[in-house]
């Protein structure tokens, strides 16, 4: 590992967009520091929105918390890793208020190599329908009460941050370390997505990176994953037992997540079977990546995008194996 050297140029207001591949190099932090910020058109809600105060936790805590006190730690400072712009939001919309500073770290832009997602939304171009998902995502924190998240795009492209583990796995090991975050959130490995999978793989290979004393505790959010042939969104799989937190959203809350989904204009199709009662939160297990999620075909099998299963694994498998060379 090359020695940190935390130059990040971002501040509690900053977007920052790191285009993946590109000039950008993952492995050497002070690469992140003087990059551009995200064009300002796009850093900016197009709308106020009133500023949400969150409530007292102690209040929250006897309203709603409704398992066993657990030690998941929704308060400090947080990292979340999502795979594409509108994870945050189906998973932890609400709850995001509830830290004192949120740093927003989305793995992919949202928008596939394949242009037909593109095309159906009016673009020509993939950078343009990222860009439109970047602006949306903007909008959504905005409405959300947070729009003064810290905002790192990866810029790794839709359905292919499988394909790249070990570099996004190092580039969150440097982020997390320069951030030093009380936790960070990412998504479950279910199966749902190859790009959720992935983020789970990179958030537990990165925390392994650092050293010990820096390493912050993993939580999840609920996501979806494939159940009877069709999609189960908000809920885990329950086969790890892992005891988890479920919040429960009053009806501001609601109101308040629903204008969340409603600036995600591309999205909603996909994001109508996901409700805004409640946000689930877990400690993440232990995973073998070797394993699959669960057994039978896995929700992203359905879809055309050359990824199953087996090449999943085999892919964590290969990046897991570069990871402890290093
Ligand atoms: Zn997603």
């Amino acid at each position: 590992m090359t020695p940190f050297a935390c130059g990040l140029d971002i501040t509690a207001s900053g977007a920052l967009v790191l285009p993946f591949f590109s000039s950008f190099e993952f492995g050497v932090v002070s690469q992140f520091a003087g990059l551009p910020r995200a064009n300002t058109h796009l850093s900016r809600a197009e709308e106020p929105y009133p500023e949400v105060v969150p409530q007292p936790l102690t209040e929250v805590r006897r309203r709603t918390w409704n398992q066993e006190v657990l030690d998941l730690n929704l308060e400090g400072r947080a990292a979340i890793v999502a795979a594409h712009p509108d994870d945050e939001t189906i998973g932890a919309g609400a709850c995001m208020t509830r830290f004192s500073e949120v740093t927003l770290i989305h793995i992919t832009d949202g928008a596939p190599r394949d242009l037909k997602d593109a095309a159906l939304h009016g673009f020509s171009e993939r950078e343009e329908y990222a860009a439109a998902r970047r602006r949306e995502l903007l909008n959504a924190l905005q409405a959300g009460g947070i729009g003064a998240a810290r905002t790192i795009a990866l810029g790794c492209a839709d359905q292919e941050a499988s394909l790249n583990l070990v570099e996004i796995a190092e580039a969150l090991s440097h982020l997390l370390h320069c951030l030093t975050v009380d936790v960070v959130l990412t998504h479950p490995y279910e199966g749902g997505h190859p790009d959720h999978d992935a983020a789970a793989f990179a958030v537990h290979a990165a925390c392994r990176l650092l050293p010990s004393e820096r390493r912050p505790p993993i939580v999840e959010f609920a996501s979806y994953h494939g159940r009877d042939g069709g999609m189960q969104t908000g809920v885990f799989l329950p086969n790890h037992g892992t005891a988890e937190m479920i919040y429960t959203l009053d009806s501001e809350e609601r109101a308040r997540k629903q204008r969340m989904i409603d600036c995600f204009a591309t999205q909603q199709r996909v994001l109508e079977p996901f409700q805004t009662l409640e946000e689930r939160f877990r400690p993440a297990p232990s995973y073998d990546f070797d394993l699959p999620p669960h057994e039978g075909e896995l929700f992203y099998e359905q879809f055309p995008w050359g990824m199953t299963g087996d090449r999943w694994r085999t892919l964590a498998r290969t990046a897991r194996e570069q990871l402890e060379r290093c």
